[in-house]
């Protein structure tokens, strides 16, 4: 289970959470160096755990992401 708060601290990527991962307005996953705008990387964060919620299927964000 991964609370709101914990969104702007996790990796959109690859599901990696640390709380240095965010620096101010730019978050850069210290797992993987993926790196986008802080903001936008939480509300990706949110709408997995919505579609994650929805499909009651995946319990494993990590080595979910199908391009
Ligand atoms: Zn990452």
């Amino acid at each position: 289970m991964i609370a709101p708060a914990y969104t702007s601290q996790t990796c959109s990527y690859c599901g990696f959470v640390h709380k240095l991962n965010r620096n101010s307005e730019i978050f850069k996953c210290r797992n993987c160096d993926y790196t986008l705008d802080a903001d936008y990387n939480a509300s990706l964060n949110i709408l997995n755990l919505g579609l994650a919620q929805q499909s009651m299927v995946a319990g494993n964000m990590k080595g979910n992401v199908c391009l």
